[in-house]
């Protein structure tokens, strides 16, 4: 058996890691996980944490669910892969396609597989383009995603990425791609600006940024029901049918990326259910298979399906597709994690458990380093300030959310800093119980850190 030792020497020498500070990681090494059960991870000296983030917000079934690793056994044997492409298709990834349309109320027409969110939000670009191309628009073409927002790291979909840490050294963004202001009313919003007022306020934003461009230029528009990456932003309620109504004044296609939201996270299925929105597009990840295989879908309206149909016969094909795309084992898992959430009541979990989760987070709310507590259902955030009154965050920016994620990871939980912000996102399976363990943990490790900073 490998030592620890040994594969922290390895991990450094050999294996780059994603979003990592590649310099720092060769002195502080990795933390190596070895096993999972729950809502807990084990790493290789044995020390047990609750994974407070769900892996990367994904793992809704938790570590240890013998159910889909008995589907992958079983779909591995009886067929390990088959593709969809030139009319070939395989009984799980038809299954998934039906079972992901019926979800949505049948108000998506079709499924369209990849293998990450970032590959799917990529295929919704050329998607977007193929559209209005098939409907003699070449011109129509500009996408307007949102400061902050996360759409993935592909060339395009790090471009509808609204973070600077993705474009920066990368020449990203893409030309005719823009963002506007996302619905951040603690640090966006102007003094003595209601929540509404606030909606109001960037919805007329995106339109005179969609008549400044000319509406004829602009396909889309993309953003995540609730902000994840970029902080765990929940809009106010008015938010989405305002800007929703402002895309279809100029026929603009609406994109609702819920990778992270998908699957229950809110405590609705969708959180598009939860806010009124109809895209034309879905993004769906992460919850999808809960992670234990990679798998995405780019669901789309009949109204976009058809025109796809239509141009494609005219092409004569859809020049689009991965080897992976509608993989039979991925889409096996899928439908067993999809099985799980309905049959143990997940959704309503992620409602029930959530509600004790953002209640215990906002008990914290005059601890003197939070600014702001956020979220709903199992997703959640706490942004630590220097200085609460007037929110002066830390300098460097960064630090004190770091310096709380360290600590709770000593305290056993993984959390995420984002900036100063802790993000929380725990499996869906958390009991209320398990609730109140990871929040005194967390309540710890804050005072900790208000001794130290
Ligand atoms: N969209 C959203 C909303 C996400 O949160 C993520 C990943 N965090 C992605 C897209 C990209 O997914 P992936 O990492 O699988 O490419």
């Amino acid at each position: 058996m490998t030592t620890p030792n040994h594969l922290a020497h390895s991990d450094v020498a050999y294996q780059l890691h994603a979003y990592t500070n590649a310099q720092r990681h060769r002195e502080e090494g990795p933390c190596i996980m070895d096993r999972g059960h729950g809502i807990h991870v084990y790493d290789t000296t044995g020390k047990e944490y609750i994974e407070g983030m769900a892996g990367l917000w994904s793992v809704a079934v938790g570590f240890s669910e013998p159910r889909l690793a008995r589907v992958a056994f079983e779909q591995m044997q009886r067929l390990p892969f088959y593709h969809t492409f030139s009319h070939k298709s395989n009984v799980p990834s038809i299954e998934l396609a039906e079972k992901l349309i019926d979800l949505t109320g049948g108000r998506m027409a079709q499924a369209f597989f990849t293998n990450s969110g970032s590959e799917a939000n990529d295929t919704i670009v050329k998607m977007v383009w193929y559209y209005n191309n098939a409907l003699g628009r070449p011109e129509k073409k500009k996408i307007i995603a949102r400061q902050r927002g996360y759409h993935g790291v592909t060339v395009a979909s790090a471009s509808l990425t609204g973070l600077a840490g993705n474009h920066r050294s990368f020449d990203l963004p893409l030309p005719r791609i823009l963002h506007t202001r996302c619905p951040y009313l603690y640090r966006e919003g102007l003094p003595g600006e209601t929540e509404t007022g606030f909606a109001d306020r960037l919805a007329a934003e995106l339109e005179a940024m969609i008549l400044a461009e000319g509406p004829e230029t602009v396909a889309a528009f993309i953003g995540e029901p609730v902000m994840g990456a970029g902080g765990v932003i929940v809009p106010p309620e008015t938010y989405w049918p305002k800007m929703q109504a402002v895309c279809r004044k100029y026929d603009v296609l609406l994109i609702a990326d819920e990778v992270i939201t998908g699957f229950g996270r809110t405590g609705r299925m969708f959180a598009s259910d939860l806010f009124g929105i109809e895209p034309d597009f879905m993004t769906l990840s992460k919850q999808l298979t809960s992670s234990y295989q990679p798998l995405a879908a780019v669901l789309m309206n009949e109204r976009v399906a058809s025109v796809i149909t239509r141009h494609s016969g005219e092409l004569g094909t859809f020049g689009h597709g991965y080897t992976a795309s509608g993989h039979p084992v991925a889409s096996a898992v899928a439908l067993e994690n999809i099985r799980i959430i309905e049959e143990r009541g997940l959704v309503d979990n992620a409602a029930a458990a959530g509600d004790v989760l953002q209640r215990r987070l906002r008990e914290l709310a005059d601890h003197p380093l939070v600014g702001e507590v956020r979220g709903i259902g199992l997703i959640a955030a706490v942004e630590l300030v220097a200085d609460k009154a007037s929110k002066t965050p830390f300098d460097p920016l960064g630090k004190a959310g770091a310096q709380v994620v360290r600590l709770a990871q000593d305290n056993g939980l993984i959390l995420r800093g984002i900036q100063d912000s802790v993000a929380f996102c725990p499996p869906l399976i958390i009991t209320e119980a398990q609730v109140n363990t990871l929040a005194d943990r967390f309540a710890q490790s804050l005072d900790q850190a208000a001794k130290a900073l």
